[in-house]
């Protein structure tokens, strides 16, 4: 039998806007679709919070013993600046400015996106499939929506029939608008547009003389609407109905809308059973964006090559900082909230390590079997990893009263605690013991604060020759020192 008849899910759906229980469509099998990123720029924080969500969605799922088919895309083509359809590719704009091939951005940005991905111990997904890859299916796709009345042909572009639709289906289901509503918020349309009317939606762009990502189709040379390779890629792999589909917050509308649309339109039915949204990562408080400058990356919040936070974060001590809130709460990073969070991280790993040290009695004076349930029913709860933390720690607090000999444990009780910590530390939150790692990086950074002193030594001395060699030849072997008005900090390249 396997733990999934045990433990009973629920997941809040967006469509529902409830939890439901989870029962997967098929028993034992479990669909799930996230939408992944646009590859032409580096992975930012708030995507690594997203699919961390799901990461961790996943893993659990497979603890259970589900066969979990997720696939997750690689958009590579279509996504248009603006959501109205209007604006260049953004892969080929960013080739343009760059003086090179489309499909060299695509690789630099999917190589970054993987690379950081498995920096933070991402499980690969099971399929990863990109939208040039899948032309065929989503010319088809486009074929039968024409076919049934639900979409029209204009100067070689394909759009989708929104009012139409709307007609004999809910267009706005998932995000609760109104089509009324919309019609009445919506800029009328300007001369220049093919549309009928401004809320439908793009299948097929037929391209530009310039544009260089196209592709023969019947009806222009052109390429494919973003919204429609997911509805393609999706029921490719995984059927015209399937278990979970998630995302960010931010693709509710319009993107995962007109998901349900394509689907309702080529397919009859809606594509997915539950719908989750994955909420936004702001930055002190604020939202994060490059031009205001409140915005750090992935690789410098791991370098501490930044002006934001103190020093350097261990991506797994970013994992556990990230895994401390519900993936539905909006999630603030801070300086202190990550040293917090390293400092938890450390009396989770120290405690796990103990286990092995541990002596053993006659009776335990703690309920294992119960706290193994606990933590369970914090995962059922819909993921909720921040309880599933603060269980975890009941059971430090416990390790650490035994090696004291304020608690007791039988050799039996231990083992299952060890193994219930290791489990979900490891294969569900997907952490890293980092403990033995950071020795050694300790060691290291009290050598390098022994040189800076040095350094600050050499300059009150005015030797300015000494100071200068310090800096460089640390620099050489990779480490840049940063001088400011609060002193001088280090980085590791
Ligand atoms: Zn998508």
């Amino acid at each position: 039998m396997s733990l999934y008849n045990t433990q009973q899910i629920k997941i809040y759906n967006t469509l529902s806007g409830e939890k439901e229980v989870f029962q997967p469509i098929t028993e034992g099998y479990v669909g799930m679709y996230v939408c992944g990123p646009t590859v032409y720029s580096n992975v930012h924080l708030g995507n690594v919070r997203t699919f961390m969500s799901f990461d961790v969605i996943f893993r659990y799922l497979k603890h259970l013993g589900y066969k979990v088919r997720y696939v997750r895309n690689i958009t590579d083509a279509g996504h248009l600046e603006n959501d109205a359809d209007v604006g260049e590719d953004k892969i080929t704009k960013k080739a343009r400015l760059e003086a090179i091939e489309p499909m060299e951005i695509v690789q630099r940005y999917t190589v970054d996106f993987h690379n950081v991905l498995n920096t933070f111990n991402f499980l690969p997904p099971s399929i990863e499939p990109t939208a040039t890859g899948h032309i065929i299916e989503q010319i088809e796709l486009i074929q039968t929506i024409i076919d049934n009345g639900l979409a029209y042909v204009v100067n070689g572009s394909v759009y989708f029939d929104v009012h139409k639709y709307n007609e004999s289906n809910e267009y706005g289901i998932l995000s609760k608008r109104k089509l009324e509503d919309l019609i009445h918020n919506t800029r009328e349309l300007d001369g220049q547009s093919d549309k009928k009317n401004p809320q439908d939606f793009a299948l097929w762009k037929k391209a530009e003389p310039t544009h260089i990502m196209r592709w023969p189709s019947p009806w222009s040379d052109g390429f494919p609407g973003w919204h429609l390779e997911c509805t393609a890629m999706s029921t490719k792999y995984l059927g015209d109905y399937f278990d979970i589909h998630g995302g960010g917050m931010d693709l509710k509308f319009p993107h995962h809308e007109c998901e349900i649309a394509q689907n309702q339109a080529a397919k009859g039915q809606t594509p997915v059973k539950y719908w989750m949204h994955a909420n936004m990562l702001e930055l002190n408080g604020a939202r994060m964006s490059k031009s205001t400058g409140n915005y750090i990356n992935p690789g410098e919040l791991i370098t501490g090559d930044n002006d934001i936070m103190s020093k350097a974060y261990n991506p797994s001590v970013v994992r556990f900082f990230m895994m401390q809130a519900s993936y539905r709460s909006v999630l603030d990073l801070t300086d202190a909230g990550l040293s917090a969070a390293e400092k938890g991280h450390h009396r989770l790993m120290d405690a796990i390590d103990l286990t092995d040290s541990l002596k053993t009695g006659s009776s335990s004076s703690f309920n294992i079997i119960e706290w193994k349930q606990k933590c369970y029913e914090a995962m059922n709860d819909d993921f909720n990893t921040p309880i599933l933390i603060a269980t975890l720690f009941e059971a430090v607090k416990f390790i650490n009263q035994i090696k004291d000999g304020s608690a007791t444990v039988t050799s039996e009780d231990l083992t299952i605690l060890k193994d219930t910590l290791e489990t979900f530390a490891f294969s569900v939150l997907g952490l890293v013991n980092i403990s033995n790692e950071n020795t050694g990086t300790d060691k290291l950074s009290k050598a390098v604060e022994i040189l800076i002193n040095l350094r600050k030594e050499a300059r009150i001395n005015k030797d300015f020759a000494l100071s200068d060699k310090i800096r460089d030849e640390l620099a050489e072997a990779g480490i840049q020192l940063k001088d400011s008005r609060d002193g001088t900090t280090f980085s590791i390249q």
